[in-house]
């Protein structure tokens, strides 16, 4: 019999393998390596991975995240990358850096870590065009002053996050203004600040273009890790595993039916009005996997096979290409989106395929 399914598996040494590449791969420049987790819900075997591979931080937006991976036992310093606001006194508690770009969140931040007499290390994460988080380049300078004045904070570093929001390339002209501020804070506060963190798995195509990367020394990394490839036209980064992540489903009805559905036509179960093609007595399966599970159009099927629909809880496929029979199991590798939400679904197994342990989270 077939395990459970639907069920993904995860290659852990894929995943070391790809972040040990990555590793040497940015050290050539100077770069080091943030391991991002949030994709896989600080899945702590993940993470484990990572640091096997080289990362010396893993970083995550989830506190949730972070403290299932210390509860795990992994005792590497934490990254939160959201910035943090009513959670503040548990990230005091159980993170060592977080990114931040409000001076109420550091001032609360401040107050806790005075509390538990601790040092609560930050990242003031810097706007360059992307327009998510970050502080205007006009206000930084006030913002690190004020920063500097609060007991109990340390100023670790400067980041800054682009191709997300706006979709905005890592380019020199954005890395440059970067690292000119860098200088420019370390002169006018007499600090040194230690990270200097560029971004994001969108870097790759800069850094390697790049003939001189300025000041930058970080980037945080999630899918360049996880899924082989940059993120600013998703291609594929040579040597990396582009599957370390495998969806199977399993057919649970397989008939030859009519292409035209008998009857009259009105929304279907997501308020869509559908129109059909008659393409006569067709073979179709359906598999046990669907919109409550993972979106559709994140699914990069392995075989050569047409979806025709999907609902919650149910994928049609078109059936002449194939043999597909009831049992029978049925692949696709993911896309970002895909993954986040596969591994956030509690109706998908996760298997370890490389060490024969299986855990359903
Ligand atoms: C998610 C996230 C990352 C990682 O992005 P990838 O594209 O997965 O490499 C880095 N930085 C921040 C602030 C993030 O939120």
């Amino acid at each position: 019999m077939n395990p459970f399914a639907p069920r993904i598996e995860i290659s852990l040494s894929q995943i070391r393998e790809n972040t040990q590449i990555l590793s040497d791969l940015y050290l050539e420049k100077g770069i080091s390596l943030m391991g991002v987790t949030k994709a896989v819900l600080g899945e702590p075997s993940i993470a484990k991975a990572m640091i096997e591979g080289g990362v010396q931080l893993i970083a995550d937006s989830r506190i949730e995240n972070i403290l299932k991976m210390k509860n795990a036992g992994i005792s590497i310093p934490f990254v939160l990358l959201r910035t943090p606001l009513s959670q503040a006194e548990s990230i005091v508690e159980n993170v060592d850096i977080s990114l931040n770009t409000e001076i109420e969140t550091i001032k609360r931040l401040s107050h806790h870590a005075k509390t538990q007499n601790k040092t609560h290390q930050v990242i003031i994460m810097v706007e360059l065009g992307d327009l998510r988080e970050g502080v205007m380049l006009c206000d930084l300078s006030q913002f690190i002053r004020e920063t500097l004045s609060l007991p109990n904070i340390k100023i670790i570093g400067i980041g800054c996050n682009l191709a997300c929001y706006g979709g905005i390339k890592p380019d020199d002209k954005n890395m440059r203004e970067l690292s000119e501020q860098v200088d420019l804070l370390e002169n006018e506060f007499q600090i040194d600040l230690e990270i200097i963190s560029g971004g994001n798995s969108a870097n790759y195509e800069w850094f390697k273009s790049s003939q001189n990367v300025g000041r930058v020394n970080n980037l945080r990394l999630g899918e360049s890790i996880l899924l082989g490839c940059e993120t600013v036209g998703r291609k594929a980064i040579p040597g990396l595993h582009r599957s370390a992540f495998q969806l199977v489903a399993e057919v649970i009805e397989s008939k030859k039916k009519p292409s035209l559905p008998s009857g009259e036509i009105c929304q279907d179960a997501f308020g869509n009005v559908s129109s059909f093609l008659d393409r006569g007595i067709r073979k179709r399966a359906i598999i046990a996997l669907g919109r409550q599970d993972v979106p559709v159009s994140s699914l990069k099927s392995i075989d050569p096979l047409r979806m025709i629909g999907s609902s919650s809880d149910h994928i049609i496929l078109d059936g002449e290409s194939h043999n597909l029979e009831v049992g029978d199991e049925v692949r696709f590798s993911l896309d970002y989106g895909g993954l986040l939400a596969v591994m956030t679904s509690p109706f998908v197994m996760k298997q370890f395929t490389d060490c024969n342990s299986q855990k359903a989270i």
